[in-house]
């Protein structure tokens, strides 16, 4: 489907989802909707002799083999195509779900967009990577762009791709990347936007709708590594990030000290309790950023957000179907959609993010 045609119709999902809440904005479409994706999974598996990489059927663990995928970052693709010879020169087989054989699960690769690194990350079943120190000399020898590569070890049976243990193989185990100015540590684990050009588009969005002038107290719920709320601090007086995963936590104070940024505190949690502890404890933010998962946020969040009396609330949203159940829950406490404005954070694909403004009536 042309370009053109894909927007008019995230155009018109959104109309028909939105519509009734408040006015939707035109999208924001990529000046270049190939090759965006930065972070590429590939799963291993052997199949008539041969090993395979790439996706998994829907709702299967059946792998499509892909050598080449428009939307992913070229590099990517190479680099993993490199590691699929080599896991047949050093006789590095890929991991059988269904008898336990075998040592390689999947290959990440994260580059970054603006400085280039390229972050490597083997996913094994067990601790033991065979002849592992010569596998990564040889990596690094057919892909001088890789500036780090890390051992995952996952031995469980559940659908993460990465498991909870890990090893740096080379390199300092993460990368760094520039975006709307400043410069943020990108750990394995840790969540980062896949698009970026698109993603400065879409914080320049979430910026523009905030109105800052310098006075206000903001609260960064589920924040990552820190961006929005980072992005934010030069403009705010004091920023509050609250996110789950520790990994990204660590990141995110991290990413302040090394931007130079002080007006910002992190806290690891759940984003719904701890606005609740915030609130018992008498602080207000004036302005909230949420940047929930795809599944959404919490009625108890909204609760607690909308009883801080905030004068905005600037929710990005990866999910439409969610966004369309939270501003139900919203306007229970009298706020509502003012606008929303869809921007296409991945093109080629039926996803669509978008950033709502939701103020008192
Ligand atoms: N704002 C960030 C991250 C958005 S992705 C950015 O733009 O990069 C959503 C984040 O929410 C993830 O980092 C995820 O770990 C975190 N998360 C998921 N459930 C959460 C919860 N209940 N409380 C706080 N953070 C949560």
């Amino acid at each position: 489907m042309p370009y053109e045609e894909q927007l008019s119709r995230k155009a018109q999902k959104m109309k028909k989802l939105f519509g009734k809440y408040g006015e939707v904005r035109g999208i924001l479409g990529a000046a270049n909707p190939y090759g965006y994706r930065n972070k590429v999974t590939a799963a291993f598996g052997f199949r008539n002799g041969r090993l395979i990489s790439g996706v998994y059927e829907k709702n299967s663990h059946r792998i499509v083999n892909i050598d080449r995928c428009l939307i992913q970052d070229d590099r990517a693709d190479r680099i993993i195509h490199v590691i699929r010879d080599l896991c047949v020169s050093f006789k590095i087989h890929s991991y059988d779900e269904d008898t336990g054989f075998g040592v390689l699960r999947h290959v990440m690769v994260r580059t970054a967009a603006e400085t280039g690194e390229v972050l490597v990350i083997l996913v094994t079943a067990g601790p033991i990577f065979p002849g592992g120190r010569n596998f990564v000399r040889a990596l690094r020898e057919k892909c001088p762009e890789v500036t780090t590569v890390v051992q995952s070890i996952n031995p469980s049976g559940s659908s993460m791709v990465l498991g909870e243990r890990e090893k740096v193989l080379f390199g300092p185990g993460y990368i760094e990347d520039l975006l709307c100015g400043l410069k943020f540590r990108i750990s394995p684990a840790s969540f980062y936007q896949v698009n970026h050009a698109q993603t400065e588009k879409l914080y320049a969005k979430a910026m523009e709708e905030a109105h800052l002038t310098g006075r206000e107290s903001v609260l960064d719920a589920y924040c990552g590594i820190g961006t929005i709320g980072l992005i934010a601090a030069g403009s705010a007086s004091a920023v509050t990030g609250v996110e789950l995963n520790p990994d990204a936590v660590r990141d995110a104070r991290q990413n302040a000290r090394q931007n130079g940024i002080q007006n910002i505190r992190f806290f690891e949690g759940d984003a719904g309790r701890f606005l609740k502890e915030l609130l018992n404890a008498g602080e207000r933010p004036d302005v909230i950023f949420m940047d929930p998962p795809r599944s959404g946020s919490t009625p108890e969040f909204i609760r607690s957000a909308c009883a801080a009396k905030p004068e905005r609330i600037v929710y990005i949203s990866c999910g439409p179907e969610s966004l369309a159940r939270d501003l139900g829950e919203f306007s229970r406490w009298n706020y509502h959609l003012t606008h929303i404005t869809p921007v296409d954070l991945f093109p080629l694909t039926e996803e669509i993010e978008s950033v709502s403004l939701i103020e008192k009536r």
